[in-house]
């Protein structure tokens, strides 16, 4: 199919984007297209006009420091998979984004892009949200950040107001002694996840369990965030933190999966990945 007819703006400043989101309210931003293109092609959306922000200089950046990663609206996929800086500093980026799609949609798509979209199967609003990450949001009336709990909505709804384009996302480091973990079951690899887990645990200095929080995808509606450190205990009882995550969550059943599989699956994949991300919080302790 073809997509509807829409206006097409293709602003070269954030400035002229922002002018161009304001002048036309029910425009939609066009960065990689990877999920908007099918979209318009099954006459899924019918925006007015597509402001395409992928010739505005300064927005593909990716910024690894002490305190977090920054990665632009532009940034794809794949620059902050394949970034030794950003692994550096917050590896569960890297694990989780080998997951996204295959690498053609990788090269195309952007980490922003997965977040605006809000996908509940989707990998990245997951990350952002065990890592309590945020979203920084322009528009012609200013800035703000919003945080990942405030940010996803539902199912493909997210906190950005019309006008608004999310300039880029914020994912904190790793603290000391914390290790992290990222696995999904998919039909195929490639494809959207019937369930997947992020998984970070934190140990203090006598290395008990201080943390651990498990964000999921393909549970419900928005990213799933939940602290498991209490069910746990401080030696890391990790089958019993899964058996309180299943217990804590009412999968949504779609063509797919049913509600149950989805709840095995969950407390599967929580249990594999809290205990090899308690493995690297041992290592990155020295143990
Ligand atoms: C075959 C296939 C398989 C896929 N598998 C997966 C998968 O397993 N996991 C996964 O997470 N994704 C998957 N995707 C989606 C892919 O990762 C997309 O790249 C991503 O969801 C959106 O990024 P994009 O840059 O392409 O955004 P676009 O398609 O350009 O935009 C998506 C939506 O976000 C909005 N948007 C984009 N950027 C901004 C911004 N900066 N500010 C405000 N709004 C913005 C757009 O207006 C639109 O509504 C798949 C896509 C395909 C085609």
């Amino acid at each position: 199919m073809k997509p509807p007819p829409f206006g097409y703006r293709a602003p070269r400043t954030l400035d002229e984007a922002l002018d161009a989101l304001a002048a036309v309210p029910s425009g939609k931003v066009l960065a990689g297209g990877q999920s908007l293109i099918p979209l318009l092609n099954m006459r899924l959306a019918a925006p007015s006009h597509l402001v395409d922000i992928n010739r505005v200089a300064g927005l593909d950046t990716v910024h690894a420091g002490d305190e977090g990663v920054r990665v632009g609206a532009l940034a794809r996929h794949a620059r902050v998979e394949r970034s030794p800086e950003a692994a550096a500093i917050q590896p569960l980026l890297g694990r989780a984004l080998r997951h996204v799609a295959h690498p053609v949609i990788r090269n195309r798509g952007t980490v922003v892009g997965s977040l605006a979209h809000a996908d509940p199967a989707g990998e990245m609003p997951a990350v952002l949200a065990v890592l309590g990450g945020t979203v920084e949001a322009a528009s012609a009336r200013g800035r703000r950040t919003i945080p990942a709990a405030e940010f996803f909505r539902g199912p493909l709804e997210s906190a950005l107001e019309p006008g608004e384009l999310a300039v880029s996302a914020f994912f904190p480091a790793a603290p000391p002694r914390t290790g992290t973990a990222f696995a999904e079951t998919a039909r195929r690899h490639g494809d959207y996840a019937l369930a997947g887990v992020a998984a970070v645990v934190t140990l203090d200095e006598d290395l008990r369990v201080s943390a651990a929080r498990a964000g999921y995808l393909g549970i419900c509606g928005v990213p799933l965030v939940l602290d498991l450190a209490g069910a746990a205990g401080p030696a890391g009882d990790w089958a019993a933190a899964a058996a309180h995550a299943r217990d804590s969550m009412d999968p949504e059943p779609d063509i797919h999966a049913g509600a149950e599989y989805r709840r095995h699956l969950a407390g599967v994949l929580t249990e594999r990945t809290l205990s090899i991300a308690a493995a690297e919080a041992l290592r990155r302790a020295g143990v």
